[in-house]
């Protein structure tokens, strides 16, 4: 049943990693399981057998051809370097070819104690798991890059938080688990072998058609602006969301441009650009409006690390990778327009066009700002305000000020006007881009709450199946489009790891 591993991390040196067997738990139970994902990566489900699939999935037997290993990695946190982290609870299975023929990392996410755990237990809390299965799946049917989860499994163990908690392991799929922070971790130690190793790696998996530059310095710089474009797409993708990450460190920035390890990450209600979730986050360095900014200041990070690489004449390796670095801005504000302007349900026009639509879009942000609208339903709204005004009053119900916006609409409706396409399409077009359901923190506490409290699924599952279908709204489900009501409002996430 389990596909067959095509080897790859495990074949690099041995500082690259531990191996590393997952932690056997007392009495697993297979809580959540991807079916849909499972056959993407060749899972022969025709010989699907629940008590095996719990054992793999729990690290209690680990699957044929397997090889279990812990990932060595540096990284800044929150501005720190720390030169070894590592996966402290995370065992890489190995890697599955797809059915697209991609290598996919397989992953047990709190599979117990590995020589990177550093004083922590190896273990991962059923909360943070059910919330990083449920956040990712959301994610990647909203169209962001994202790691995948293939299974959740609690263990029948607690593990000591605050207080003692149910335990769980999360299987996580992702393009690979190749961080900046992995760059950085032989960076610190001058080994320049291992990072060109890396980076050929990173290369043939992500980006093969870099192979083909000739000369090294040239490659590995077009490898540093292939992960700072990926980076660039991905932020502005969060940000057209209202997503916060919360953890951007730099061994949470995937060099396949995926988002990776949900933490205390959550969706914004109100539009405000300082919305800061995480309790650990006192500063607000990792705010909403500051995530395109960490993310390259990230990016800067990974191209140090690529120095050597890049030529052996440093400063000329410095000048060429800051000529790269500078491009991130432009990058991300014409990645950053094509989302808003398809959230507008705008088109692509000629460039003199870009600043007038970007003030436009702008003065929107403002107004719901202004008017403490809700990211989400204002977006959605606007969908249906594009085929007419009859439901401009629930639009505006969103504003607690309904001057500025009633003035953007005028604005917007003139600007629609220009558009080929017709009312109808143009509509359609926006509701396929402007989900009416996001993972809203109040839902997500309340199915993690009922797992952890009465081991009752089920609103989990039911979450799980809204957020599955986020473009289409359906009346069944409309409680689940609504915000928070002002008693269950969430202001702080918490890591729990
Ligand atoms: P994160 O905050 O999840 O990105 O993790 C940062 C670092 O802490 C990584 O090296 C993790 O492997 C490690 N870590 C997080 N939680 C635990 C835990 N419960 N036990 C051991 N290591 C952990
Ligand atoms: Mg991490
Ligand atoms: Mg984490």
């Amino acid at each position: 049943m389990f596909p067959e591993f095509t080897l790859r991390y495990a074949r690099f040196p041995e500082h690259f990693h531990v191996r590393f067997d997952p932690v056997p738990v007392k009495a697993p139970r297979l809580v959540a399981f991807n079916r849909p994902l499972a056959e993407e990566l060749g899972f022969d489900l025709s010989a699907f057998d629940e008590v095996q699939a719990t054992e793999w999935f729990a690290g209690n037997r680990v699957p044929e051809g397997a090889a279990p290993l812990a990932q060595a990695y540096a990284g800044h946190q929150f501005g720190h370097f720390n030169p070894r982290l590592g996966d402290g609870r995370a065992v890489l299975l190995g890697e599955v070819t797809d059915r697209d023929g991609r290598l996919r990392d397989i992953q047990l996410k709190g599979a117990g104690c590995t020589p990177f755990s550093r004083g922590g237990d190896g273990r991962a809390p059923l909360g943070p798991v059910l919330r990083e299965y449920l956040i990712s799946e959301a994610m990647q049917v909203l169209g962001v890059p994202t790691t995948r989860a293939l299974a959740a499994v609690t263990t029948g163990e607690r593990v000591i938080r605050d207080v003692p908690v149910p335990g769980a392991v999360l299987t996580r799929v992702a393009s690979s688990h190749l961080r900046i922070g992995t760059f950085q971790y032989f960076a610190a130690r001058g080994d320049n072998d291992a990072l060109r190793q890396l980076a050929d790696h990173a290369i043939e998996r992500h980006f093969p058609t870099l192979a083909d530059i000739e000369t090294p310095g040239k490659r590995y710089l077009a490898l540093f602006e292939a992960v700072l474009a990926r980076q660039a797409a991905l932020v502005a993708k969060w940000m057209g969301l209202g997503f916060i990450h919360g953890v951007m460190n730099t061994d949470n920035a995937s060099i396949a441009g995926e988002t990776i390890d949900y933490g205390p990450c959550a969706f914004m209600e109100r539009y405000d650009p300082a919305t800061v979730f995480s309790s650990i986050d006192e500063g607000g360095r990792y705010a909403y409006t500051n995530q395109p900014w960490i993310a390259q200041w990230n990016l800067a990070r990974f191209a140090e690390t690529l120095l050597p690489l890049i030529d052996d004449d440093q400063q000329r390796a410095i000048d060429s990778a800051t000529e790269v670095l500078k491009t991130y801005t432009a990058l991300y504000e014409a990645e950053w327009l094509a989302v808003l302007r398809a959230k507008l349900g705008l088109g692509e026009t000629a460039a003199s066009r870009d600043e007038a639509d970007r003030e436009l879009a702008d003065s929107l942000l403002e107004a719901m700002q202004a008017g403490r609208a809700d990211f989400t339903l204002t977006f959605r709204r606007l969908c249906d305000a594009a085929e007419g005004d009859a439901h401009d009053h629930e639009l505006l119900a969103l504003f607690e000020r309904s001057e500025p916006i009633q003035a953007w609409l005028a604005e917007w409706r003139q600007r629609l006007v220009q558009e080929d396409a017709e009312a109808g399409e143009i509509a359609q077009q926006m509701r396929a881009v402007n989900p009416a359901y996001i993972p809203r923190n109040h839902r997500v506490e309340e199915a993690l709450a009922a797992a952890i409290d009465d081991q009752d699924f089920g609103p989990f599952e039911r979450l799980m199946a809204v957020l599955a279908r986020p473009f289409e709204e359906r009346p069944e489900d409309a409680d689940y489009a609504q915000p928070a009501p002002s008693t269950a409002r969430v202001f702080r996430t918490f890591c729990g790891t």
